[in-house]
């Protein structure tokens, strides 16, 4: 059988991403970006081979950018294009797995929406443009959630009173869950490690930032709750604060619920600790420069990080590895040795030069010699997402 082609659609309020992931091929066959949809700037980027080349479509909506699409992913594709994979935030209980897209798995999808009021309408937008523009091809949803759906109730559980659980859905879903179980994979095969009996700490450190425990291949805790903004200190979120905050703001500024919610995931996390970005190269740039909040955004991220990782802890039988991942745990060996110092009870250290030397997508072992083992470990999102459409092909 000729390799398959696989177009996978991230969509956004105003975006879509998407990659042309061929099975035979590390690299995408093409990628690019849809931007500023709906307004009169709405751009199309992409890039083909070494190519890179946008077309402006003022005014255009999903619909129409997806319509300029398809010539380019059927040129690519060489006119065979076997499904496509839709990233979807959340699937609530309901998805355990990525599932095929029909009328019944939308009405799931649709029910979800109050749970990502923000994500899943907008994953919706694109799945049923694309529904329209490919109606013969087999289309994929795969949630960000559906790897935590193995969470014990001990994991999962608000300690609120039972019926915001049972009436209203009030529990941990977590999310990032695509790339907690990617990176888990590849981790062990690195290892030579055996995914259905390992144990591993997953760090997800992009944006936004999640940690996950991961045991036998299954996600057993992980740090985002109800919505994203649990857990790790971000880009812009602030990440855990006592559930306190709202109420005392509200009394003592008389902020009201829209501007609480704005400032914990717009104006806080790195962005709001240093006053100067949310980006952590910038941050690491000007800490070296001398910058006190930048210096103390970078501590206090590294501390919390090895926090939610000693916490996570509580849920593996043995430890196999620790993970880093995303744009920072890819990049960044100072982020890396941060956090690693302050795990000191794990035994965990790290080896300076390969540390040094696992950034801009080298993967590799980095821990010191003798201590437990450490990886860095590039995400790939599209490609995960790709191999669970063609899962569902072949069934
Ligand atoms: P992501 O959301 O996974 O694309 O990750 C974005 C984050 O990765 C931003 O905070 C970037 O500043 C950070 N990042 C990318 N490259 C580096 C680098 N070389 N050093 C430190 N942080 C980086």
């Amino acid at each position: 059988m000729p390799a398959r082609n696989i177009l996978v659609i991230n969509c956004g309020s105003s975006s879509i991403k998407f990659a042309l992931v061929n099975e035979a091929h590390s690299q995408f066959t093409l990628s690019g970006l849809a931007e500023r949809l709906g307004s009169p700037d709405a751009v199309l980027h992409w890039q083909r081979g070494g190519e890179k080349d946008s077309l402006m479509l003022p005014g255009g909506d999903h619909r129409a950018a997806l319509h300029q699409l398809l010539p380019l992913v059927q040129g690519a594709a060489g006119g065979k294009l076997h499904g496509i994979g839709h990233r979807v935030v959340h699937g609530g209980e309901q998805f355990t797995a990525a599932c095929r897209i029909d009328a019944h798995s939308l009405q799931a999808i649709r029910a979800t929406a109050p749970l990502a009021p923000l994500h899943n309408p907008a994953n919706l937008q694109g799945i049923e443009a694309a529904l329209k523009l490919f109606p013969n091809l087999t289309q994929v949803a795969v949630f960000d959630t559906a790897f935590h759906q193995s969470l014990p109730e001990h994991a999962y559980r608000y300690a609120v009173p039972e019926h915001l659980y049972r009436d209203h859905g009030v529990r941990r879903y977590g999310f990032h869950g695509t790339s907690h179980r990617y990176v888990s994979h590849r981790a062990a095969e690195m290892a030579g490690l055996a995914t259905g009996d390992s144990s591993w700490l997953s760090a997800h450190l992009g944006n936004g930032s999640s940690t996950c425990a991961i045991v036998d291949g299954q996600s057993r805790d992980t740090s985002m709750g109800l919505t994203p903004l649990e857990g790790l200190v971000m880009g812009t979120r602030s990440g855990d604060v006592d559930p306190n905050l709202h109420g005392h703001l509200a009394r003592t500024l008389g902020w009201s619920l829209e501007q609480i919610d704005a400032m914990l995931n717009k104006d806080s996390g790195l962005l709001g600790l240093s006053g100067l970005s949310n980006d952590m190269r910038s941050l690491e740039q000007a800490r070296e420069q001398g910058h006190p909040g930048a210096t103390l955004a970078i501590e206090v991220f590294c501390y919390r990080l090895a926090k939610s990782l000693a916490s996570m802890s509580c849920a593996l039988p043995q430890l196999d590895g620790l993970i880093f991942t995303g744009g920072i745990g890819e990049n960044s060996p100072l982020i890396r040795s941060k956090t690693v110092s302050h795990l000191k009870l794990f035994n965990l250290a790290l080896d300076k030069e390969a540390n040094a030397r696992c950034i801009r997508g080298v993967a590799g072992a980095i821990q010191a010699h003798g201590h437990p083992r450490v990886l860095v470990v590039p995400t790939n999102e599209e490609r995960q997402i790709a191999l669970d459409t063609l899962a569902l092909l072949t069934a």
